[in-house]
């Protein structure tokens, strides 16, 4: 069966372009254009939505405000741990990206914002949390997901972006 228009369960390909507060934070060209499963929140939801229904050289220009993308910014999301808690904490300079483990084993991931001598600072909000995110988008391929991807919820052809080692290890 032939798919000729973005549905749920279908793997698209699109080049975009992504602009926040006038500047170019992201994008993928058509020599590696990005593949997500549509309905399966590969991607944020307002530019799922305004994919709909789009065929093949379709393109979009959304503008996506924060509750239909990263949401809003928290400030309970900042949190301080003392810097002997946060293995080879002394090399962490604010920017730098960390993974902090909680008390059930799960993995957090937030920005450095500040060092001091015996404490660190981070952000655990995600890093376009309370930004409006315009897309410029164009669908370059549409094809039917197989049984793994969608039980994945994910595409499998491109590269490593969507990682499986969880999924591989079972
Ligand atoms: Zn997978």
């Amino acid at each position: 069966m032939a798919v000729d228009k973005i549905a749920e369960g279908v793997v698209v390909s699109m080049t975009y372009v992504l602009t926040v507060d006038g500047e170019e934070v992201g994008r993928a060209n058509a020599d590696e254009p990005l593949e997500y499963l549509h309905g399966a929140e590969n991607i944020v939801p307002g530019l799922e939505a305004a994919l709909e229904g789009k065929v093949i050289g379709d393109t979009v220009h959304v503008v996506v405000p924060p509750e239909d993308a990263y949401g809003y910014y928290d400030e309970d999301e900042v949190d301080e741990f003392d810097l002997e808690d946060i293995p080879g904490g002394e090399a962490l300079e604010p920017g730098m990206m960390v993974e902090v483990e909680d008390d059930d084993g799960y993995i957090y991931t937030g920005t450095v914002m500040e060092v001091t001598e015996d404490s660190i600072v981070v952000d655990f909000n995600p890093p376009l949390a309370g930004k409006t995110l315009t897309f410029d988008v164009q669908v370059v391929g549409l094809r039917e997901a197989d049984a793994e991807e969608l039980d994945h919820g994910h595409p499998h052809s491109l590269n490593d972006y969507y990682d499986d080692e969880e999924e591989d290890e079972e």
